[in-house]
This record gives structure tokens, C-alpha cells and sequence, in this order.
């Protein structure tokens, strides 16, 4: 059994007998991993603050044959967001993309541009960004990541560019415009496709005034989380904390 090492992201804990956690969490070679950290709840015990929700640290585990839980041997922090916990709503938010990186990431598949996002993210926020702009960002790019953000820039029937408002489909794999529509409950607004178009191209700013005004980026986080909740079939849990 070697030792192997990680880069990872801690997404969560949970406690099991009487002194060890369950450890979720996402690593930058094989994503998605859970495993045991015997002890970890012992006073003083040799995991310190690594285990926090969202710490960036590097891992190390033993992997069993044909056992689905590691066993976490030691936890080194690279960069902690402690602060951030502070902020009940940033808290929060950080739940949200823990909780959306669980349920969309298959377990032990690597995901590099995931990693990569959630990395920038965490900095982000650090540095004090627009909390909601840079929640839509993160959820724009889940979305794309796994295949399900779809165009939202022409009617997927007419083909007509959208330059006011559209209409989500009911299978959320486009947006129709206003005349060709039948199913008119999710209106999709005007800013999101320039907001996809910035997304794609740019890093998460780190400047405090989003490009775009607040009203735009609710509009634009609700026809996000319309997808997200269409295609995990539920609401996410932590998405009930940040309305
Ligand atoms: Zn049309």
C-alpha cells in the first residue's frame, strides 16, 4: 500500500465513531474522493484546521483494493479561507459549490478545468469580489464543464439572434425567442448571453463592481439555477440558504 499525495480541496466533513471524520474531497488528480481520518476528532489531534470546509491542502492517502474510502494519513494546508467563513452568506455560498461539485463530478474522474475554477474562485472571493456575480460565474461553468449550458444567444427554433428576451425550453437545451415560445415561464434576460460571452473568455474579477448590475445578475443566476435544478432533478440543499 504506497502513500500516495494529492492536491485537493476539503468539501466536507462528517463525523463516524468516536473520534475519526469522514473526509469528501475533491483532488486535482482523481477529483472526487472520500476517505477515513482516524483520530481526527481527538483533542489536538494531527489534522489541526486542515480538514476545514474549502481549505486548499495537500493530502496524503493510502488507497485499499476495492475499497471505496481511502485513509487520509496527513493533511498539509496550502492556502486557507477561514475568513471567509466569517461572512455567513460567503459561507453559505461556499456550500453551494461544494454541494454542486459533489453532485456533478463523477467519483475518481479527473477534472482539471473544475479544479482550476474552484482555485480562482476561493481567490475571488478572498479578495472581496461581487459575491452574487462571481456565484453565477461559478454556475455558468459548472454547467458548462458537464455539457448542459446550452445557447442562449439564438432561438433554438428560428434561429433568430435574441436581443431582448428569451424564453427557456422546457427540457432547458435552449431558449426560445418571444414569438415562437409555447412554454413562457422561465424568461431568460438580455444580459445573459453577453455575461456567458464575458465568462468564457475572462477570469472571475477580482474588482468589487461587477460588469453588470445587480438586477441583470439575478436575473441571470435564477435562468443558471433553473438548468442546475433541472438536471440534478432537485433543488440543491445549500441553494435554500442564499434566497
Ligand atoms: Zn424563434
Amino acid at each position: 500500500m504506497p502513500l500516495e499525495q494529492s492536491e485537493a480541496f476539503i468539501l466536507r466533513t462528517f463525523n463516524i465513531g468516536e473520534q475519526d471524520k469522514i473526509v469528501v474531497f475533491f483532488s486535482k488528480e482523481k477529483g472526487i474522493m472520500k476517505g477515513t481520518a482516524k483520530g481526527a476528532r481527538k483533542f489536538g489531534n494531527r489534522f489541526g484546521s486542515s480538514l476545514e470546509p474549502l481549505s486548499w491542502v495537500r493530502v496524503f492517502y493510502y488507497e485499499k483494493e476495492k475499497k471505496d474510502l481511502v485513509t487520509v494519513s496527513n493533511c498539509d494546508i496550502i492556502e486557507s479561507f477561514f475568513e471567509l467563513q466569517e461572512d455567513l452568506k460567503v459561507n453559505f455560498t461556499l456550500c453551494y459549490f461544494a454541494e454542486l461539485i459533489e453532485e456533478f463530478s463523477p467519483i475518481q474522474a479527473k477534472e482539471d478545468i473544475l479544479f482550476r475554477l474552484l482555485a480562482s474562485m476561493l481567490q475571488a472571493l478572498k479578495s472581496r469580489g461581487d459575491i452574487d456575480f462571481l456565484t453565477a460565474y461559478f454556475e455558468a461553468w459548472i454547467l458548462k464543464i458537464n455539457g448542459f449550458l446550452p445557447d442562449l444567444k439564438s432561438c433554438i427554433k428560428c434561429h433568430k439572434d435574441i436581443t431582448d428576451f428569451g424564453w427557456l425550453s422546457p427540457k432547458k437545451d435552449g431558449i426560445y425567442c418571444d414569438q415562437c415560445a409555447s412554454y413562457k415561464k422561465e424568461k431568460s434576460l438580455p444580459a445573459m448571453a453577453n455575461f456567458l460571452q464575458w465568462a468564457k473568455k475572462n477570469p472571475p474579477i477580482k474588482e468589487k463592481k461587477p460588469p453588470i448590475s445587480q438586477e441583470e445578475i439575478k436575473g441571470i443566476r435564477k435562468t443558471l439555477e433553473d438548468i442546475i435544478v433541472f438536471h440534478l432533478e432537485r433543488e440543491p440543499k445549500s441553494l435554500a440558504y442564499l434566497k
